[in-house]
């Protein structure tokens, strides 16, 4: 079957010939690809800046944001029947008996660092015809997010970090109700997004959908398909090349929450200056090797003690980000029929990977679909 791979040593990207995956685990569940996104993390693998391959082989098969269709399942198979179309989850777990993470399901908080994931660190990934895994690892889409599930793994993102932020919102300011409903927790509080791509995008999406008052800042300038989507959405883009970080604090007051998804750190150090009091501030990029700059540690430590800053990393997703992911994207389908679909830049043959993949996008999101697509 046809898969795409990186060969690290020979430092190159390109389409291959692998034998089909086998079911060996009576909960196994055979699947064939249909969308598999590609991202930044893809294009850093794909210039072996990041990425192992599993143990003892030569090359990695890329690809983390899938949907596929079941075509067969084990015998001790549950919930998935043929014909269900999946998304699988990245990680899997390390083998340390004593990493509570791993061995109560919550992999994306890893003890050890031992997980591998899937397409990314010693695990081969999904952008090939056919994929064995696991059942549990499975999230079932329902038939009417078929065309934007491959959103799925991004949005999960969003949807860990509003999780982890509520809890930390709804339980630190003592006057807040912590009852609020999902939609309204937000409401009368503001959050500024940092970048446009599509983990900004999905980000601006949930926080609107959960009532705040959303801004996204980034050096894209208007009008582009970016920047009209945050404005679909009852957000506001606001653009570096126009306003600075204090500019941007005094438009938008008190920022009570900053979620940043450039990876650039430079950038993210420098909006920790307009996070407001209370407020909270979401880490979701991965920065490479970057130079040196300097900073103000002093100020940092001040304004967080003095202000009640949080401070928070999150990574991946488990499973119960990917269920939010899916109800999530029947909301924003709902609310916005029209953009949701905007966000898929396009769909490409497998062939064309190798080449997209290290290219800066076009559009937001930029799809691989393999042959049989349904
Ligand atoms: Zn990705
Ligand atoms: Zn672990």
């Amino acid at each position: 079957m046809k898969a795409v791979a990186v060969f690290p040593h020979e430092r190159e990207v390109r389409v291959t010939d692998e034998s089909d995956p086998a079911m060996t685990s009576p909960d196994h569940v055979m699947i064939r690809m249909l969308d598999i996104g590609i991202c930044g993390t893809d294009r850093e693998i794909c210039n072996f800046q990041y990425g192992v391959p599993p143990p003892g082989e030569e090359h990695l098969t890329i690809g983390h944001e899938a949907v596929g269709r079941v075509i067969e399942i084990g015998p001790g198979v549950e919930r998935l029947a043929p014909g269900d179309v999946v998304v699988p989850s990245v990680r899997r777990p390390c083998m340390h008996p004593e990493c509570l993470s791993c061995r109560t399901g919550h992999q994306d908080f890893c003890y050890t660092g031992d997980f591998s994931e899937r397409g990314i660190k010693e695990a081969h990934g999904c952008m090939a015809e056919r994929v064995v895994e696991h059942e549990r690892y499975l999230n079932v889409v329902p038939p009417q997010l078929r065309e934007f599930a491959v959103l799925t793994e991004p949005l999960s993102i969003a949807q860990k970090a509003m999780e982890q932020i509520f809890w930390s919102m709804q339980h630190r300011p003592p006057w807040l109700d912590r009852d609020v409903p999902p939609g309204e927790r937000g409401r009368g509080l503001s959050a500024l997004v940092l970048g446009v791509g599509p983990v900004g995008l999905l980000g601006a999406m949930t926080l609107v959908t959960s009532g705040f008052t959303t801004y996204v800042y980034s050096r894209e300038q208007p009008p582009s398909p970016r920047t009209d989507v945050v404005a679909k959405i009852g957000a506001t883009y606001l653009s570096s090349a126009d306003l600075t970080f204090d500019q941007v604090g005094a438009q938008i007051g008190n920022v009570d929450l900053i979620y940043e998804a450039v990876g650039q750190s430079y950038f993210a150090l420098a909006a920790l200056t307009v996070l407001g009091t209370n407020g909270i501030y979401v880490l979701t990029g991965v920065p490479g090797l970057e130079d040196l700059v300097q900073s103000d540690p002093a100020r940092i430590m001040r304004e967080m003690v003095l202000k009640n800053q949080v401070l928070l990393g999150t990574v991946n997703a488990g499973a119960e980000a990917f269920g939010l992911s899916l109800d999530a994207l029947s909301e924003f389908d709902r609310r916005w029929p029209t953009v949701v679909p905007t966000l898929i830049a396009g769909r490409f043959p497998p062939g064309q990977a190798p080449e997209l993949v290290l290219k800066r996008p076009a559009g937001i999101k930029t799809v691989i679909s393999f042959e049989g697509r349904d």
